[in-house]
């Protein structure tokens, strides 16, 4: 898939850690979930029980490895990482949950794309504290069941909807994360260039801010890319000039729109009439992955106005057509 301005890359992980919030306090907007995690984990902590198992659901670069991250440090648990398509058999999620002690926190990126079998034991596992590990094959085989210390799971994914049932109905917690407010990501780039020693004024955090699609990741990365143009080709301050011109040489647009943002809705426009189309073909014309449309895209856009999911397919808004330029066609009659 083409490298979009919302998902991480391998040599972004270091930058990432260092900027994370360490805290429940610590951590920018998201009151809600923040208050409603906090009660869990208080009242947890004053039974002296391992905290229920929770469910993070939003866009990518939202903040759920990090909340991931300070539940295990406010429990003072050790954290074990892994994600959904690294446990491709039920014997990879036996070996992880085998490993584990008393109170530590399991958590699993992208639980909704997990191996059925993994899903099923994992099922067990979450309610029971057991699994029951199948040794051998056909009519010899057995199962033997194994008993897994009591663990809080923290699981994430993009859409809460995409978990089947049973599973979302394990979790004591689910919390939604939404996106960011741009006065909540201007704290954010502020507490960001002060940890990284970059000079920024206030219009330069605003205007990083403005672009960064109510995303975390999005706004921390943006400011690391509006530096090196400060560096490069200004005085090393991140001025709203700077910011503008940085960003226009990005490819980010004044609303934040990125090159995948605008592809989706300038297919929808221009080569399907504004729809309506189905996810699939729609992600086909764009050279993208039907999920990185759906989770990547999508939810922004959405969110946004300028796209709607209707049951016959995707249709552009008319704040898609004025963004792209373009006149909308006359509504249809009907
Ligand atoms: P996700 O797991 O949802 O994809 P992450 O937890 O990895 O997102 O967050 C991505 C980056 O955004 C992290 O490096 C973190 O520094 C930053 N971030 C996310 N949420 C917040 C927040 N509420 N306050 C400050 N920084 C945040």
């Amino acid at each position: 898939a083409a490298e979009t301005l919302a998902g991480a890359g391998e040599d972004e992980r270091a930058v990432e850690a260092a900027l994370r919030p360490r805290t429940l306090d610590e951590v920018v907007g998201q009151t809600r979930v923040r208050e409603q995690l906090g009660l869990v984990l208080e009242a947890a902590r004053q039974r002296g029980r391992t905290p229920d198992h929770v469910l993070l659901s939003g866009p990518p670069g939202l903040g759920k490895t990090t909340l991931a991250m300070i539940i295990a440090a406010e429990m003072g648990a050790p954290l074990r990482l892994t994600s959904g398509p690294a446990i491709t058999h039920a014997g990879d999620l036996a070996s992880i949950l085998s490993g584990m002690n008393e109170g530590d926190v399991l958590f699993v990126d992208e639980i909704h794309r997990m191996s059925r079998p993994a899903e099923e034991m994992l099922y067990m596992a979450m309610e029971d504290f057991r699994v029951d590990v199948v040794i051998g094959k056909g009519p010899g085989a057995t199962a033997i069941p194994l008993e897994i210390p009591p663990f809080t799971l923290v699981g994430a994914t993009t859409r809460a909807g995409l978990l089947p049932g049973p599973l979302r109905d394990r979790f004591g917690f689910t919390g939604h994360l939404e996106f960011y407010e741009a006065d909540e990501l201007d704290l954010i780039v502020h507490r960001s260039a002060g940890l990284l020693g970059v000079e920024l004024t206030d219009d330069g955090s605003a205007e990083i801010a403005l672009r960064s699609r109510g995303t975390p990741r999005i706004a921390n990365r943006l400011l690391r890319r509006v530096r090196d143009f400060a560096q490069v080709r200004a005085d090393g301050v991140v001025t709203i000039d700077v910011a503008r011109r940085a960003l226009e040489l990005y490819e980010v647009d004044e609303l934040g729109l990125d090159r995948l943002d605008r592809s989706v809705i300038g297919a929808l426009c221009r080569r399907f009439g504004g729809g309506p189309v189905g996810l699939s073909t729609l992600a086909v014309a764009v050279g993208e992955e039907r999920e990185t449309v759906e989770e990547v895209a999508e939810p922004f856009l959405v969110r946004n106005g300028f796209l709607a999911r209707t049951p016959r397919g995707r249709v552009a808004t008319p704040a898609a057509w004025a963004h792209l330029g373009l006149a909308a066609p006359p509504v249809a009659p009907g």
